[in-house]
């Protein structure tokens, strides 16, 4: 069934159009997380009738603009009833017209002061397709919406003809992924090279993810697989009237059968628990390639000096040590941990080397510290690559 446009604006004229919501969840534990606001068309008989069979009409014109407005609306109101509630993020979808819009920024942040909101608790979706042209305009209006503090998020990644030069250069804080990339058990290898690749991507340009349709037991675990972010879909929950969600904010604890987070986490989740572990123990980590005399360091707060960069030249990195060691232990430090004899002594097949020295702080005080470094190898790389883990003694 097809609908006039003056149908369309009667309906919204009349207040029949209605704001449904639907959770996203956390992928590894299935609390909620977030909820995006979905229109529906409630006729004065109680018929429901989805978006899919009226927002195509009302993108014909500006009244899409009145509609998603009017949802915006809506959703401040909801998040304002959850005032004394946990209040978990709302996204609304805009059209792409919008992007012609001018002061959009200012016109949603001035709906949301009006409702006393935090604007971090409202993300704007956008869907892909509305990329394929105007790159500036988009690029331009993204960047004032989250200057204005609120969040952004590519709408129905991969349903069309997905760019990734594009997706590189646009600076939005989440990527949906569309439901048309994931079948119904996630079984398909090319599929499954296709998905991880793009979580990969996403995660390394700093984007959060989200799969949305997510229907099935085995579509979540593959999801867990790729450190999906969150999740949307009917394995969850459907789209629900505003009062049932008010609902479901107020009790809802994550079920039990998410909850323990050992017996779901991927590889790669549990290194990222490992790390925070070693990081207390080793307020000092520092990735070192001695192949190519390069470093990245982790460092924590209470570590005694500070003021090394986080990455650079190893060669540099060692000379900064030497400078910060006690007069004594110069010579020793910097013949154990130069570059030279770390690579001699790993072709002579040391695993580990360990060094105690006095080491300047931030404070001026010397303390001891003990430096180790391990050699490890890599499945990428011939590189030789050692671990330094530095500890503060106690004087
Ligand atoms: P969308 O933004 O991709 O929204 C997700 C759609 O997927 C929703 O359909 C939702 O009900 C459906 N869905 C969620 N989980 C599952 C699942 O597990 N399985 C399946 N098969 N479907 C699932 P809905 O509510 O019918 O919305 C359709 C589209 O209408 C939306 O797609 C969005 O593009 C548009 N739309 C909805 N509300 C608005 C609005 O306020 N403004 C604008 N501009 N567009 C809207
Ligand atoms: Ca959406
Ligand atoms: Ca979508």
């Amino acid at each position: 069934m097809r609908y006039s446009a003056a149908e369309i604006r009667n309906a919204l004229n009349n207040n029949e159009l209605c704001v449904y919501y639907q959770p996203m969840c956390v992928t590894m534990t299935g609390q909620l997380k977030s909820a995006e606001a979905l229109v529906r068309w409630i006729r004065p008989d109680g018929t429901i009738i989805p978006p899919d069979s009226f927002i195509p009409e009302a993108e014909g014109s500006d009244l899409i603009m009145d509609i998603d407005w009017y949802v915006t609306e809506q959703v401040c109101r909801t998040l304002e009833k959850q005032n004394m509630m946990p209040q978990y993020p709302i996204s609304v979808n805009f059209s792409r017209k919008h992007i012609h819009e001018k002061n959009f920024a200012e016109r949603l942040a001035s709906m949301m002061d009006k409702y006393d909101l935090p604007h971090p608790l409202l993300e704007i979706e956008i869907t892909e397709s509305a990329m394929v042209d105007e790159e500036a305009l988009l690029l331009d209006w993204i960047i004032s919406i989250r200057k204005a503090g609120f969040t952004v998020a590519i709408d129905d990644f991969g349903s069309g003809l997905s760019s990734l030069q594009f997706i590189k250069d646009i600076p939005a804080d989440v990527l949906k992924i569309d439901k048309s990339l994931l079948s119904h058990n996630c079984e398909d290898e090319k599929e499954k090279i296709v998905l991880e690749s793009i979580f990969t991507f996403a995660h390394r340009l700093h984007m959060k993810t989200v799969a949305e349709g997510v229907e099935t037991k085995e579509q979540l675990a593959f999801l867990r697989s790729c450190d999906c972010n969150k999740i949307q879909g009917y394995l969850f929950a459907k789209p629900m009237p505003e009062k049932e969600y008010l609902e479901l904010c107020q009790t809802y604890r994550g079920t039990d059968e998410f909850n323990d987070i050992l017996e779901v986490q991927s590889t790669s989740s549990s290194l990222n628990l490992l790390i925070e572990a070693v990081l207390y123990r080793y307020p000092l980590i520092i990735f070192t390639n001695l192949t190519r005399n390069t470093y990245y360091a982790m460092a924590h707060q209470d570590f005694t000096s500070t003021n090394c960069p986080s990455t650079g030249v190893f060669d540099e990195l060692i000379e900064h040590g030497v400078n910060s060691m006690h007069p004594e232990d110069r010579e020793l430090f910097e013949a154990t941990f130069n570059r030279e004899n770390l690579i001699k002594e790993y072709k002579s097949g040391t695993k580990m080397i360990r060094l105690t020295t006095r080491q300047l702080g931030d404070d001026g005080i010397y303390r001891k510290v003990e430096t180790v470094d391990c050699f490890v190898s890599s499945d990428y790389s011939t590189d030789i690559i050692a671990i330094t883990l530095c500890e503060n003694l106690a004087d």
